[in-house]
Formats: structure tokens, sequence, C-alpha cells
């Protein structure tokens, strides 16, 4: 039976960013090294496969520094941690290797910049997720205002209008976020802004991508996890910019293919926390039930790299 054709737009950059690699070579340097169990706060990434292939490594998942026992080292999340865990880390006297992004540590010292500069930070972001929790816990001597969106932005009660500043969490949508910075310009004319963009070159990258094909597909897939939240920004500007059909699924074997019907051009994508393996495996999926064409749409090329902890080098 002759399949029907299906071209797929391959979105380029896509997957796993500089961040999201370090975090999980942290992970593995420091099984090999040290040997297992290595305990890690909170999922080293957002993503599932990712979490138990280090699993079966040896690497012990848990939320909170009290299920980590004495004499075991333990690693921080690439999303970053509040002060208070590096506190009771340093308390306890574990021996612990932090994987916070390079880059959400760099919205940490804008935060505190700010801070002993006497200002009031405004925080846009999400509620609840780590990243937040993590760039919250780093003031010392008032709480952060959290802004998710333009509503609250217009609503926002502050202490000065004239002694503010704003960072933001790493993985927003780079449109809604400068419609929020855009009120609150108008809101406080003299609210100081962080140094450089505090959106990453790769959710920046991510995003562009899903423009430059969005409007050209009948429907988009996402890979990436429901708790990922560069990955739902990546379905959301899907929809924003006219491909309605947008969804975000862990793996192939979450799509129920009838949702293809009648598409002929399908995006394809992947969040900064999901591995390539994930992209060609949907591509696969897609290769037993049509004749697939493969497009690549590349906006830019990545060389991003940050070092390891000295800890896993030396
Ligand atoms: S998405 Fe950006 S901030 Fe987050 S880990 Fe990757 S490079 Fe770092």
């Amino acid at each position: 039976m002759n399949k029907p054709p299906l071209t797929i737009l391959l979105a380029g950059p896509r997957g796993f960013c500089a961040g999201v690699d370090r975090a999980i070579r942290i992970v593995e340097l420091a099984l090999k090294k040290y040997g297992p169990p290595v305990y890690v706060r909170h999922e080293i990434v957002h993503n599932r496969y990712v979490v138990e292939g280090l699993e079966k490594q040896g690497a012990i998942f848990v939320e909170e520094l009290e299920e980590i026992p004495e004499n075991v080292p333990a690693v921080f999340s690439a999303h970053g941690v509040p002060k208070s865990v590096f506190a009771e880390a340093e308390e306890r006297g574990m021996f612990y290797l932090d994987a916070t992004c390079p880059l959400v540590t760099k919205v940490h010292v804008d935060a505190h910049r700010q801070e002993r500069d006497g200002s009031e930070t405004i925080l846009i972001g999400h509620a609840g997720h780590p990243e937040v929790i993590g760039t919250m816990g780093q003031m010392t001597k008032r709480p952060m205002l959290l802004v998710e969106n333009k509503e609250q932005a217009e609503t926002l009660k502050v202490g000065d209008p004239d002694n503010l500043a704003f960072v933001t969490q790493t993985t927003l949508s780079v449109d809604d976020t400068a419609e929020i910075v855009r009120v609150l310009q108008r809101r406080f004319p003299n609210i100081q802004a962080p140094r450089k963009e505090d959106i990453c070159y790769a959710t920046t990258n991510r995003q562009a991508a899903v423009k430059a094909l969005a409007s050209r597909c009948d429907a988009l897939i996402v890979i990436g996890a429901p708790n990922s939240s560069n990955s739902n920004r990546l379905a959301e500007v899907g929809k924003n910019q006219g491909c309605e059909k947008s969804i975000l699924i862990e793996r192939a074997a979450d799509l129920d293919f009838t949702w293809l019907d009648g598409v002929q051009k399908l995006g394809l994508t992947a969040g900064a926390s999901a591995p390539e393996i994930l992209v060609q495996e949907l591509i696969a999926a897609c290769e037993e039930k049509f004749s697939v064409t493969v497009e690549d749409v590349n906006v830019t090329d990545e060389d991003v790299e940050f070092s390891l902890p000295r800890a896993l080098t030396s």
C-alpha cells in the first residue's frame, strides 16, 4: 500500500542546550569518579528519558536535601537553587556539585547586584517553576515581586516606583516577556533592566526556529516534558505564529497518529532538555505510516559550551 506523503520541517536549533548538556555530564562524571549512588536534588533537567537513563547508571533523584544520606555526593539541578539550600548543605558538611546553568547563575548575580544597589527586584517568570524558586531564593533583604503576565504587571504594587529593577526567568516566551517589560517600563519609567538579556540564547534560538517554520506547517510537534518551561513556550510560539495545531509530547509513543490526518507539512522541534534520540524516534515512527521527506529549517548555528566544575576535571 502506498504511504501518504509527509514533509517534516525540522527546526534548528532544537533539543539540548549547553546548560542541559553540562548538567547531565556533571551527573555522569560524578558517577564515574565517585561511584554510585550519586544523589540529585530535583530532576537534573526536565526530561523523563534523561532522568531514567541516569537512574540506570546509579543516580538517585530526590526533592529535598534531607532525603540525601551522609557521605554521598549530591548534585543540584540545572535550574538553580535558593541560597538556603547551599547553606543547609554547608551546615551538614555535604559534598555537592552545583549543576546550575551558568546563564541562570548570571540572573542570580544580576538580582544580587540590584539588591545591593537598594532596588526592589521584580522577577518575570512562572510561579512554582524550580528556576523561579531558586532565583527568588537569592534575596537576603527583601523578597522579590513575581510577575507572571501583562495583567499582573498592570496591577503590581511596589514600594518605590523610582527604585525598581527586574530580572526574568531564562526560558520565557521572548514576545510575551517583551510585552510585560513594556508594561513595567510604561508604569515605572525608571525601572532598571538587567545588564544583558536574561532569556537565554537557547530559548531565543529555538523560538526563532519555530517562528521560521510555523506559518509553513499544517501542524507542529514539540518533543519535551510537560513540566519543561521552554518546551511549553515552543508549542505556544507555534500557535501564536499561526500553526494552531501545535502540541507538546514526551515521545513518539504518546502521539495518536490520527492527529496527523490531513497533515502534509509537519513542523518538528524539541525543547532544550529533550535529547535528539527522541526526535529521531518520532521521525522513525512517522516513516512507518508516511512517505517522509525531511527538510531542515535552520536559523542559526550554536557553539556555546560551559566548563565543568573543577572537582570533576582535576
Ligand atoms: S535553557 Fe538556557 S538557561 Fe536553561 S539550561 Fe539551557 S542554556 Fe541554560
